[in-house]
């Protein structure tokens, strides 16, 4: 059985570019039968809130999606939340531990940032890491840990890595890109990386379709896939939307929240029209229902670079 899931941040309310990717994992898994996950990465509770959740799931049933498990219907892999599944996360990073694949960084937050002509590594994740902290001797470790919670980074392989994305084709990445990275932070909370493969992992997705945001994330996870012994999902990266002056989807662009839009009295087969027309699923904009994208959906026919919306299509959508 095929499985897809869309995983969203409960920091903020979804915008277009969430919706598109949305719709487009539910296509992708209701296009061949198969079943479709919905579950919140909370996992950084500090900048997550419980109503952003609520108002999500509320948005996506707007849009005519549905699923068939997730938070607020359950299933055999609940809880389908992350801040519930911290337990899950210990005995990853306790294996990893236990396997030699992991060690103890004490370099503060300016030491990481402060090192001049630090390549930069992913968008989210600040510069690569040099590997200040990977070859530590027990005394220097000891010294450190009396002044300094660690945290704990995975040590890459020396090995490069391919994968063939669903929509961008054949990757390359060679040994050592991006640095050793964070599977759990000094205080104390689990990286996305590490709770991602963990989630997918034991709720056996065998498909994440997800933003091209997240590409360089994907060498690490499947590094993580490998170090546990876990078979990886095969992934697929959908085009961003960027804002009409091309820069990524803001605020600033007027229309960008599904609750801006259903308080103006947008019908949500308007907005399906735009999306599907925006990836290439639809020659025209013109209005649809998410079920009635089902028979034509096809990743070969999705967008590979990020595609700016108009002024005139987000004056459209209000
Ligand atoms: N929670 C992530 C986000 O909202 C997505 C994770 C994923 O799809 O792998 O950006």
């Amino acid at each position: 059985m095929r499985r897809g899931r869309f995983a969203p941040t409960p920091s903020g309310r979804l915008h277009i570019g969430n919706a598109q990717t949305a719709l487009l994992a539910w296509l992708q898994m209701r296009a061949v039968g198969g079943e479709f996950v919905l579950r919140m990465e909370d996992i950084d509770r500090p900048r997550c809130k419980p109503e952003y959740a609520e108002q999500m799931l509320d948005d996506l049933r707007w849009l005519g999606l549905d699923w068939d498990e997730g938070p607020d219907t359950g299933g055999p892999h609940a809880p389908y939340v992350q801040s519930q599944r911290v337990d899950l996360y210990e005995q990853a990073v306790d294996k990893l531990w236990q396997d030699g694949r992991l060690y103890p960084c004490y370099c503060s937050r300016a030491e990481l940032h402060g090192i001049a002509g630090a390549p930069h590594g992913l968008t989210s994740e600040g510069p690569v890491y040099l590997g200040t902290c990977r070859n530590l001797s027990p005394e220097e470790r000891a010294a450190k840990e009396k002044v300094k919670t660690p945290s704990w980074r995975f040590k890459l392989p020396e090995h490069p890595l391919a994968f063939t994305d669903g929509v961008l084709g054949e990757q390359h990445v060679p040994a050592g890109a991006g640095g050793d990275f964070v599977v759990k932070r000094a205080d104390g909370i689990f990286s996305y990386q590490i709770a991602v493969v963990v989630d997918d992992a034991l709720m056996g997705i065998t498909d994440v379709l997800r933003g091209a945001d997240l590409l360089d994330s994907t060498p690490r996870q499947l590094l993580l896939y490998e170090a546990l012994s876990w078979q990886a999902p095969q992934f697929a990266h959908v085009p961003m939307l960027h804002g009409p002056d091309g820069a990524r989807l803001s605020k600033r662009d007027g229309a960008v929240m599904l609750t801006e839009m259903r308080q103006a009295g947008t019908r949500p087969e308007k907005l399906l029209g735009w999306l599907a027309y925006w990836c290439g699923l639809l020659d025209r904009p013109e209005p649809v229902q998410a079920s009635d994208l089902i028979p034509a959906f096809d990743l070969a026919k999705l967008a590979q670079a990020p595609v700016s919306v108009t002024e005139s299509a987000l004056r459209d959508l209000m």
